[in-house]
Formats: structure tokens, C-alpha cells, sequence
């Protein structure tokens, strides 16, 4: 499943602009005690309360985003009056400690290195977004009246232009500016994870006190880490687990001692590495939720896999490789995805970004040989057509059990559609209802000619 291209996406918002908030509006279905209701009448039904999550990812904010800069310099000018500015500009952003003194701001663009001017971001490029695309997104977040906001990683801008490298102050900047937008933005508890984009060097982390990187990451996110241990948590791991209604609890893991690109940590052989003890939190996590009866959402930035799929059948319709490569340490990814296994009746969903992309795999099992691993289902109707329900009732397609869905939510940066989706949650069936898809309204130009407005994509899945 793809998000849609920017000039669908704008053909579908378009006419249901008003939708937005009439929906938003009514979807909290919470009992009301009416004072004039008359005590000899019936008491009306009392519906369970469901819950509103919005899942936002991968905002990648480059302050150094140009309009007219094309994609050939990573939307970065490159005159050296341009420079002069852009080393000002770092001059005022930084202190002596690599803190962000100053708000982000912009530059004046003096560049005319692309044929148009792209406001909101280059849509299809390999750029980052600019901060007017990032407060659009968490704007639109404010405007979706949830309950909850899971923001799953990789808020600092890439480290890919030789000419402009990322310094590691940019990455708490970036970090706290979002913080600080979203604290501004919604009351809704908002829920970060640490992405690969969110350490220096990008994909490197080592726990403390090894590295420090934790703790400035969680002071960088402190208006939004709203407990003591909380903080506290991701401070020293990157992960912590929060409730979300009395039956639902947030699980968030630190997938970075996990990926394979994370040279500063061992596989999960080695019984005392940082994946190992994360892996194990896991485990504990999930055995708490499960005697309790109640159910998780897991989150972490980097999925036990993406798609697509490789070729899952031989010539001659025998599958042979039903599994895709993992993102993780070979060791690790079989501890993790034996877990979520495990607990799967106890997990309503894995919840990441990292693809840039919106697509749904599955932690399967292997009905033949009893082998776990992830699956793309190819298309999530096929699967819910087999009987797949997250949450609830897992199906079961091709002879492989799909055991827990593994969502990546669109991305905010515009490799397609920027987006964000709200998930719903029935507490009293205790089932991930589905979600709605809301997408910010830009066209192929990166320009609308004012502030994006929200508009309702055409797809409420499930
Ligand atoms: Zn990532």
C-alpha cells in the first residue's frame, strides 16, 4: 500500500475540507451525565469510550531548507553570500554548550537554483522538510482533537550534503523545537521515540554513560516528557511505557540497539548488550500487560522490517523465502519478533516510521515449519478479506498466520504525500477500529499559495 500521490491526494481533500473538524467533533462518543434527565425514565446505554491516537512520523526538519534550491543540492543554497548567512545563522542558533539558544528561524533565500519556488517542500524529492510543512503537520495535529499523539521518530533533518554537515547540536534543536510546537499545540499527551535521525552520528548509539546522546535527546524533549520517570526512562534508555486507557498501555522500545546499522552495540548474543536488556524490557513489558489482561501498542522508529517484499513464490507457486530481511541484528530480530509472538493476542500493533512511506507487514508465522518472521500481506484488503482483524482475530493467508499487524505511518517529510493518521481505539471491544488518514494539502510544486489546511484523505481503513 502507497500513500497517494500529492496530486490525488489534492483531487480526494478538496471537496471534504469541512468533513474535518464535523468529524472530529463527534467522535467521542464518552457517556454525558445529563442533570435533566428524569429519574423514572430508563438509564440510556452507556457506550464505552474510544480512543483518538494520532500517529505522526519523521518530520525531518532541516532549518537550512531553501524554496529555491532544487533536489541536485538537497533544497540547500549554495552562493556564498549564502553561506556567510547560513554561518550567522549557526553563530545565533548555538551556544557555547551546542544548545539551541535562539528559536529555528529562516534564511532569506537568494538562490535561484530550481525553475519554481517549493514553500512546503520539494514533494518526490530526497529533501527534508521546511519548518512552515513541520507546523502545518503539527498544526493539523491540534486540529484532530485526540487523545493521544504517538510521534515515532527521526525529527532532525539527514546528514546527507557533504557541503552542509549535520552538527549534533542540530539534532536537539530540532528536537526541542518540535517539543516545544507540539506542547504548544495540543493537551493531548504527546508520546516521542527516539529515531535513527535522532542520534550523532545518525544510526550510532551506545547507552550511557557511554554516550550522552540520551540524556540531551530527553532534555531536548522535556516539555512533552510530562513524568519524573518518564524522563528519566528515555533519558537512560530511550524507551518507557505509559497507559493510554484502562485497557491499553503504550510499550515504547528503543529500536536502535536492535538495528543492524548500529555499529556501538553487539548483536543479542551477547548476553549484557543494550539489545539484550531491551529485548528482555520488552519481554517483561508484554508479560505484565498480558496478566493484566490488557492490550499494547508497541511503538519504535525502526520497523523488525520493511517492505516490499521480495519474491515470496518460486516458479512453480512453492514459496520458498516467505520472510523479508530484517532491520535487525540477526540475534536480536529473532528474540524481538519471537516475542511479539508470543504476546500476540496482547499486542494491537507494532507503530513506527522510518520508510518514509505508509505500508502494513505482519509478524507471521509459518503454519508449515512453525518459523516467525515478517510478511507483507501485499494489500490489506487481502488480508482483512482472510479474516486479519488487529487486535482481535488474526488471519491466515497463503499458510502463513498473521500474527500482528507493523504499521508505518506516512511520513510529514514529502517523499509522498505528507500525512497523519489517526487511529481509533474501542475500549469496550478492545479492538484497533482502524484509521483516518489526513493529508496535508500540497501540490507537486510544494506550493498551495497560503497554509496548508487539513483535508480528509479517501481512505478510513478497516
Ligand atoms: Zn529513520
Amino acid at each position: 500500500m502507497r500513500a497517494l500521490t500529492a496530486v490525488a491526494v489534492l483531487a480526494a481533500v478538496t471537496p471534504l475540507l469541512l468533513a474535518v473538524s464535523g468529524k472530529a467533533a463527534v467522535l467521542h462518543p464518552l457517556p454525558l451525565d445529563d442533570p435533566s434527565n428524569n429519574d423514572d425514565d430508563p438509564p440510556a446505554p452507556v457506550k464505552p469510550p474510544r480512543l483518538r491516537i494520532a500517529h505522526i512520523t519523521d518530520l525531518h526538519l532541516d532549518p537550512h531548507y531553501d524554496p529555491t534550491a532544487g533536489a541536485d543540492t538537497w533544497c540547500h543554497a549554495r552562493t556564498a553570500q549564502q553561506q556567510q548567512k547560513h554561518d550567522i545563522y549557526h553563530a545565533r542558533l548555538f551556544d557555547a554548550a551546542g544548545t539551541a539558544n535562539v528559536p529555528l528561524s529562516w534564511r532569506p533565500s537568494h538562490a535561484a537554483a530550481a525553475s519554481s519556488v517549493a514553500r512546503y517542500g520539494r514533494i518526490g524529492s530526497p529533501c527534508d522538510a521546511p519548518m512552515v510543512l513541520v507546523k502545518a503537520a503539527i498544526e493539523l495535529v491540534s486540529q484532530l482533537n485526540v487523545d493521544a499523539v504517538l510521534w515515532s521518530g527521526d525529527t532532525a533533518r539527514h546528514d546527507r550534503d557533504n557541503k552542509l554537515p549535520r552538527p549534533e547540536a542540530e539534532v536537539y534543536a530540532a528536537n526541542a523545537q518540535c517539543a516545544a510546537l507540539f506542547a504548544n499545540a495540543t493537551t493531548a499527551p504527546v508520546f516521542p521515540a527516539v529515531g535513527n535521525l535522532d542520534v550523532h552520528p545518525h544510526n550510532q548509539l551506545a547507552p550511557p554513560p557511554d554516550s550522552r546522546v540520551l540524556p540531551r535527546l530527553a532534555a531536548s524533549l522535556s516539555p512533552i516528557l510530562r513524568t519524573a520517570s518518564v524522563h528519566d526512562d528515555f533519558a537512560s534508555t530511550g524507551a518507557y511505557v505509559a497507559d493510554l486507557a484502562p485497557t491499553l498501555a503504550l510499550i515504547n522500545v528503543n529500536a536502535l540497539y536492535w538495528m543492524a546499522e548500529n555499529a556501538r552495540v553487539p548483536d543479542c548474543t551477547t548476553p549484557d548488550s543494550p539489545g539484550t536488556h531491551m529485548a528482555d524490557w520488552l519481554d517483561l513489558q508484554l508479560s505484565l500487560i498480558s496478566r493484566a489482561n490488557r492490550t499494547a501498542l508497541v511503538m519504535g522508529h525502526v520497523p523488525p522490517a520493511t517492505g516490499p517484499a521480495p519474491s515470496t513464490h518460486s516458479g512453480n507457486g512453492a514459496r520458498h523465502t516467505p520472510f523479508l530481511a530484517s532491520n535487525y541484528k540477526p540475534a536480536c530480530a529473532t528474540r524481538v519478533l519471537a516475542t511479539l509472538d508470543r504476546y500476540a493476542p496482547h499486542v494491537a500493533g507494532v507503530f513506527g516510521g522510518h520508510v518514509n512511506d505508509d505500508s502494513t507487514l505482519f509478524v507471521a508465522r509459518d503454519l508449515a515449519t512453525g518459523a516467525v518472521g515478517l510478511v507483507d500481506a501485499e494489500d490489506l484488503a487481502k488480508a482483512v478479506e482472510h479474516g486479519a482483524e488487529p487486535g482481535r482475530r488474526r488471519g491466515v493467508v497463503d499458510g502463513l498466520e498473521l500474527r500482528v499487524p507493523v504499521f508505518a505511518a506516512p511520513s510529514v517529510i514529502p517523499v509522498h504525500a505528507p500525512a497523519v493518521r489517526v487511529l481509533e481505539w474501542d475500549e469496550g471491544r478492545r479492538v484497533l477500529r482502524g484509521w483516518w488518514q489526513y493529508y496535508l494539502q500540497i501540490d507537486e510544486d510544494g506550493e498551495r499559495g497560503g497554509v496548508p489546511l487539513p483535508g480528509e484523505g479517501n481512505d478510513r481503513r478497516w
